[in-house]
């Protein structure tokens, strides 16, 4: 699956508990269609203590969600959008595609 989203990106989630929440982008799986991103979808786990001393107990992690519930915010305009693709020459003359905002044409 071709992912839109990128590590490090700022999403914005569309949908479910956590819609209009934003966070920063985690994790990316293309083979699941999937992302994790800070501070949405958080799931408690249960953890065992590994070693002595270790506290174990719940710890808070967040879960995977799918990429087609989240939008890229473009850091230009704060708004949320649609990933566009433009062709763009770099200085060593190839071409290459980069992901551009739909409202203000800035690069993501
Ligand atoms: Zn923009």
């Amino acid at each position: 699956m071709k992912m839109f989203v990128k590590t490090g990106d700022t999403v914005v989630v569309l949908s479910g508990n956590d819609k209009g929440k934003q966070g920063k982008v985690l994790e990316v799986s293309p083979s699941e269609g999937k992302v994790i991103v800070e501070g949405i979808h958080v799931v408690t786990k249960h953890v065992k203590p590994r070693k002595m001393g270790d506290q174990g107990g719940i710890v808070k992690v967040e879960g995977a969600i799918y990429a087609d519930k989240v939008q890229v915010v473009c850091p230009s305009c704060k708004k949320p959008t649609r990933v566009a693709h433009k062709a763009v020459v770099a200085d060593n003359g190839k071409k290459r595609s980069i992901r551009v905002c739909k409202h203000c044409g800035e690069e993501l």
